[in-house]
């Protein structure tokens, strides 16, 4: 039914071929969209390898195949959410069971995991893992799942992935990193050593702000059959029409990454210079902290930048006001640049003390660089920083 293009060949051209559907009826070059629910038995015990969509769907095949191809899994599940992906992975827990996350994951997998999991039982430890010894010194006899986020959200710290792995296999724990923010172009976790594989295809995947979406992709058969188990039990799994729309949307996926890193990388070192920025987070500048671990662990440095100014709330609200080419909106990955405040808007999900724990301020400042032409978004940006300081200046704060 679905065909794959030969993993030998470059992932350029294996991410226009893979995933391909044999259209026999009317030999149609792009995949078609099969919404229907139910498939039709040839005779008992008999089918055309699908029965019911929630549990397989040929489109949304399609698509698991070429992200199981892409990040060099030997499966891949497509859910409806990233929160879904989540949800899956987490259910390979049982009540009594530890897990190691970084502090400063996702917003929504920090609730989550405190929130929700930790009530059915579930243990959570969230550490600093910029230092992989943190996530040694936490380690349990419990603990079965270490839960990477690199970069982190939103202060782009790393985390080594081929180290934390390494000591997470030391008691036989899962490991899974969440890769949205570099997408399989920039980072391949499971070349690395890691179990599992999530995105929200929403951001960088899908790539054009339409669509909510998550994949689970499993290095091991034994992994993968648990969470195809999983997703179809608690009924995760994404719509085909969603699927075909991200199928198209990854099809130009390196051009848009290789498109927002490089408008991301002029926006950082245009915001290093700027008298009103007091610090940039951006793992492609070498005054990182951990330049020499993202040249060694990626191929790429992304399109999140994340920077500091010292303001007020109102003095925010100027700077987004001012803006003609940002959207002041939460998520990222799209082709258009969005701006917001982790600390008022992304990550409100967190305590005030988990926030200020995370590294976040009130005048963080997290850009999704979009691929439009970077001088049109620094001199918007450069606008903005001006009203917000022009208002100072003439004390109408
Ligand atoms: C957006 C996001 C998620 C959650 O995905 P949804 O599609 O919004 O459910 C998880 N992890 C990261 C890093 C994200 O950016």
């Amino acid at each position: 039914m679905t065909t794959d293009s030969d993993s030998s060949t470059h992932f350029g051209t294996r991410v226009v071929h893979s995933g391909k559907i044999a259209d026999t009826a009317f030999n149609s070059v792009m995949p078609p969209l099969y919404p229907s629910s139910t498939f039709a038995f040839d005779r008992l015990g008999e089918n055309k390898g699908f029965d019911y969509t929630r549990s397989g769907n040929p489109t949304r095949k399609a698509l698991e195949d070429c992200l199981a191809n892409l990040e060099g899994g030997v499966d891949a599940v497509c859910t409806g959410t990233g929160m879904s992906a989540v949800t899956g992975i987490l259910h390979l827990l049982q009540p009594g069971d530890h897990v190691i996350a970084g502090h400063d994951i996702y917003g929504g997998t920090y609730r989550l995991m405190h929130d929700v999991f930790a009530k059915l039982g579930i243990n959570f430890s969230f550490v600093e893992m910029v230092n992989p010894e943190n996530v040694r010194k936490t380690l349990t006899p419990a603990t079965r799942m270490v839960w990477i986020e690199t970069p982190s959200n939103p202060m782009l710290k790393l985390a080594d992935i081929a180290a934390i792995t390494a000591i997470a296999k030391t008691r036989d724990a899962i490991t899974v990193v969440d890769n949205t923010f570099l997408s399989p172009v920039f980072q391949q976790p499971l070349s690395l050593g890691v179990d599992i594989v999530m995105h929200s295809t929403t951001k960088y995947i899908n790539g054009h702000s339409d669509v909510v979406g998550g994949v689970i992709i499993s290095r091991t058969a034994e992994l993968a059959e648990r969470i195809r188990y999983m997703t179809n039990a608690l009924g995760l799994t994404e719509s085909p029409w969603d699927a075909w729309l991200v199928l198209r949307g990854v099809r130009t996926l390196p051009h848009r990454m290789r498109a927002h890193a490089t408008g991301a990388q002029q926006l950082a070192e245009y915001l290093s210079t700027h008298p009103q920025v007091v610090a940039v987070h951006y793992p492609g500048l070498p005054s990182h902290p951990q330049y020499a671990l993202a040249q060694q662990q990626m191929t790429g440095y992304g399109g999140v930048v994340t920077f500091e100014v010292d303001t007020d709330k109102a003095g925010l609200d100027r700077l987004f006001g001012a803006l003609k080419l940002y959207s002041l909106a939460e998520s990222l990955g799209g082709v258009e640049s969005l701006i917001e405040s982790p600390w008022y808007m992304s990550h409100m999900s967190m305590s005030e003390t988990a926030r200020t724990c995370a590294g976040i301020h009130t005048g963080t400042i997290r850009v999704s660089v979009g691929i439009e032409d970077p001088a049109d978004l620094i001199e918007d940006l450069n606008n903005g920083l001006r009203a917000m300081l022009a208002s100072f200046a003439t004390g109408q704060q």
